[in-house]
């Protein structure tokens, strides 16, 4: 039934996006997702060849049309230059077997017991992972469910619920005044230098560094196998089941390592890669897809707001690897190949990626207070910058520990440094 439903919106958006091609090519319009499901409704009891639309829940094909309204909507922006990111082409038809086997209800019973969720038409059905944390929450009537998107990995069918939730949001973070930079590295997860001098290094999980060496076996396995055999198919699938492990255990390690530094620092300071530019350079592709960039960022930036703190993103250009932490003085090239930074100015020696989430941190205390949380953009300002340069961890951990028995000025300077 699974199969059958993905395949019900697979065949709706193939419907929908040959009529709006029609339209399209005529008169440069489409139909909206209404106007396909009114068309759609009279289609598939005229023809009989359709006789089958019964077998599946009428919401596989309505969010299908929905879904294709939106491409197209996205198309045109960005054909206009409205949209952000890389331009977007016409939407394609979808191949089975080619595609990711997907669909959506939007409306209906949607509910789940601890052990299973109950979807329209398809019922209720037994969940590998308990579904006690939402169920709670229903109970509760702290959640409502939206709607409900069920896919497959591999060979796994999972499904998703989008869930409007009450959550309590303090007005201040539990730990008021801390901050940390953090660098996504390529060599560790991510190196982070706190208000308090420390420097903290999260490396990459070993299970993952395993699940890649065996992923690796496994696509070159895959790749000798003679195109269209059944040997061929029979690998595909081990490989698609490694590709699935080898992302779970990424998205859990991102997870834990984003939930800790959300729940230590109020303040959390990144760079603003540019992840697509990263990973057009071939050499680096592997280790930038690896860590996930982007999932860590989008992560940092909701769950510091869940905390109630703060994720300030630094300008794209801003060199914080080649800029000293001591005394600002920059270093004209820096390969990636260089780990540790000298500067030829102060002399300070330090790990390369420490010395860039000093950097950062610096760069927060220097004039980023006023940004507000997720993609603010802050540009260094240079001065302030080199304000609070010298030896910043040892200046903020003294005020840290003594503001409160110091009055109105250490109070202030506690504000203004963080
Ligand atoms: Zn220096």
């Amino acid at each position: 039934m699974l199969r059958s439903h993905a395949g019900a919106a697979r065949f709706a958006w193939n419907w929908g996006l040959a009529k709006c091609k029609e339209r399209y090519a005529a008169e440069a319009k489409w139909y909206s997702a209404i106007d396909l499901h009114r068309l759609w409704n009279a289609a598939k009891k005229a023809d009989p060849a359709l006789a089958w639309w019964g077998e599946n829940s009428k919401c596989a094909y309505q969010e299908a049309f929905r879904d294709l309204d939106r491409a197209l909507s996205d198309f045109i922006k960005s054909k206009k230059g409205q949209r952000k990111g890389r331009r977007l082409g016409f939407p394609k038809a979808k191949k089975r077997g080619k595609c990711k086997d997907s669909f959506r209800f939007g409306a209906g019973v949607m509910r789940c017991s601890g052990t299973t969720v109950t979807l329209p038409r398809l019922g209720t059905i037994r969940t590998h992972e308990s579904t006690r944390k939402l169920t709670r929450r229903l109970e509760k009537g702290t959640a409502r469910i939206l709607s409900a998107t069920v896919s497959r990995t591999a060979q796994r069918w999972f499904v998703s619920f989008t869930v409007e939730v009450q959550r309590a949001i303090p007005d201040r973070h539990r730990r008021p005044g801390t901050a940390i930079g953090i660098d996504l590295g390529v060599k560790t997860l991510l190196t982070g230098a706190d208000n308090t001098g420390n420097a903290i290094e999260v490396p990459g999980p070993r299970p993952l560094r395993a699940a890649l060496r065996k992923l690796r076996r496994a696509s070159r396995a895959h790749s000798r196998k003679a195109p269209g055999s059944a040997n061929r198919r029979k690998h595909a699938g081990r490989l698609a089941r490694i590709h699935a492990r080898t992302a779970n255990v990424r998205a859990d390690a991102l997870h834990k390592a984003t939930s800790d530094l959300a729940g230590r620092y109020e303040t959390i300071v990144a760079e603003n890669l540019n992840v697509t530019g990263m990973l057009a350079n071939r050499r680096l592709a592997r280790a930038v897809a690896d860590q996930g960039f982007g999932t860590a960022r989008r992560m940092l930036s909701y769950k510091a707001a869940w905390n109630g703190g703060q994720l300030v993103i630094a300008d794209r250009w801003y060199p914080s690897s080649k800029t000293c932490s001591a005394c600002g003085w920059r270093k004209p090239s820096l390969t990636l190949a260089e780990r540790i930074f000298t500067c030829e100015a102060c002399g300070l020696v330090m790990d390369r990626d420490v010395n860039a989430a000093r950097n950062l941190l610096g760069l927060a205390a220097s004039g980023a207070e006023s940004i507000n949380a997720c993609e603010a953009q802050v540009r260094p300002v240079p001065d302030g910058h080199r304000a609070v340069k010298q030896e910043p961890g040892i200046a903020d951990a003294d005020n840290a520990g003594t503001a409160g028995s110091h009055g109105p000025a250490a109070t202030r300077e506690l504000t203004h440094a963080h």
